[in-house]
């Protein structure tokens, strides 16, 4: 069957959805409007499960004949979202890219679930900045504020419970949706209370403080991908390597924190100690891993023991290939060697390597920008235009991540950007681990063909 015909059926089919018997097929359809990219991708966790090319009404479909209940997530370059799929769901997705999620809205049979999981979503991002005011509180008041969040999210889930047939596991999933983002809450608030409150040390914090904690279950390898449980897995490691750290180790907890191999190593010990489930365990040492290589510029000694441990308690990670290409990444991203072979495009549409580009001139920054991030583009060349005056022995060259070419050249040209300083990349991938790009405003500064700083940062390094 056609794509547009399968749609305009798939709409006839949500249309009389109750008279329908429920069949064991999954349709996940929809539109999107002001698209980014041509393709719908479904995924279930790392695994594409099928994908869509968006048709001339920029409408896509999706048929499943066999589905694992459960939570998926559909990817429209650049974003993505989640989505929770039964069998015999026939779930409508409509959204406009200009504010993806708050625009995102689900009809047809399935809706229940995924509008409540979204609205979750949008409100408990909404929330942080409140919650992050009341770390000032002491630990009962905090507490208790939490709580009372806790319950008026369950009531509405329950509420939600009596109006529409919700399956038991999606219950479930939307209970511990709502438990783990709280908890999490409490897992930082320690160290949020610190820095807020100004004190020197951490607070007291009796047990009840943690009373969840006790029914804890550290393998559901089901919510290996589920943003709630594994921010709150992350948030908890790092609390329970800190306090073991602590209470265990000489020095103060300044330094705890400050000796930055010292704490990550205690953090993989954690996860050894306590998650057993094959997916949790390598998603949460790769994160560890990941973060401590881009985020920490760390000296080669200090990599090479950092990998060790890595490597003793995880060699057989699934994302190992990963890591040692960001590994690869840092140890060749140090002063003094060249830049790694990079291939990109200019405005001609023809190759050239970062390294041809930095022998062409005495002192060059690298930046970075994507067109899918218009606010970051136009501060980026705000500031690339400020440092170009302020620090004319620079040439500054600008790498684009991902913008198709068109699109691309209609950039630089509306913002009248100069072309021969502009190239870019459709791998953005590979250039993000081969350069170790840890965020966007990350500047590679290379004099005489040779790195001086991998690691500068376009608004703290000039
Ligand atoms: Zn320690």
């Amino acid at each position: 069957m056609n794509k547009p015909l399968l749609y305009a059926f798939i709409l006839a089919f949500v249309g009389c959805s109750t008279e329908v018997k429920k069949s064991q097929n999954v349709f996940f359809a929809g539109e999107i409007i002001n698209p980014t990219s041509e393709y719908v991708v479904l995924y279930k966790d790392e695994i594409v499960i099928d994908s869509a090319k968006l048709n001339d009404e920029n409408k896509f479909s999706i048929e499943l004949e066999s589905v694992v209940e459960g939570l998926y997530h559909f990817d429209h370059h650049p974003e993505l979202q989640y989505v929770y799929l039964e069998k015999g769901d026939s779930l409508l997705v409509r959204l406009n890219t200009n504010n993806f999620d708050e625009s995102l809205i689900f009809s047809g049979r399935g809706k229940e679930i995924n509008n409540f999981l979204l609205e979750l979503f949008l409100s408990t991002e909404e929330e942080v900045p409140t919650i992050y005011s009341y770390a000032r509180l002491d630990p009962m008041d905090f507490s208790n504020k939490i709580d009372s969040l806790r319950n008026i999210k369950t009531s509405t889930l329950n509420v939600l419970q009596k109006e529409a047939a919700l399956s038991d596991n999606a219950i479930a999933l939307a209970q511990a949706s709502i438990d783990y983002n709280y908890y999490n809450y409490k897992e930082k608030y320690p160290f949020w209370h610190r820095r807020v409150s100004g004190k020197k040390s951490i607070p007291e914090l009796d047990d009840d403080f943690y009373g969840y904690r006790e029914n804890l279950d550290y393998n559901l390898d089901g919510l290996a991908y589920h943003r709630y449980y594994y921010n709150y897995l992350k948030s908890h490691i790092d609390n329970l390597a800190y306090m073991g750290c602590a209470k265990d180790c000489e020095g103060s907890h300044r330094e705890i924190i400050g000796d930055k191999l010292h704490f990550n190593q205690h953090k993989l010990a954690v996860i050894n100690d306590l998650v057993k489930t094959k997916n949790l365990r390598d998603n949460l040492f790769r994160s560890v891993a990941i973060y401590y290589l881009i985020n920490i510029h760390d000296t080669t000694e200090n990599i090479e023991a950092f990998i060790k441990d890595f490597q003793k308690y995880s060699s057989n990670n699934q994302h190992i290939s990963e890591i040692e290409a960001v590994y690869e990444g840092v140890k060749n991203m140090q002063p003094n060697n060249k830049l790694p072979e990079v291939m990109v495009f200019d405005n001609g549409e023809n190759l050239i390597s970062l390294q041809e580009i930095a022998e062409k001139n005495k002192n060059v920054v690298f930046y970075f920008w994507s067109g899918t991030q218009e606010q970051h583009f136009k501060n980026i060349i705000r500031r690339v235009d400020e440092l170009r005056s302020l620090h004319p022995e620079y040439t500054f060259i600008g790498i684009n991540c991902n913008t198709e070419m068109k699109r691309w050249q209609a950039m630089l040209f509306t913002y009248d950007l100069d072309l021969d300083t502009q190239y870019r990349t459709d791998d953005f991938e590979n250039l993000k681990y081969t350069l170790v790009i840890g965020g966007l405003n990350k500047g590679i500064i290379t004099k005489n063909g040779r790195i001086v700083d991998a690691y500068a940062d376009l608004y703290r390094s000039f």
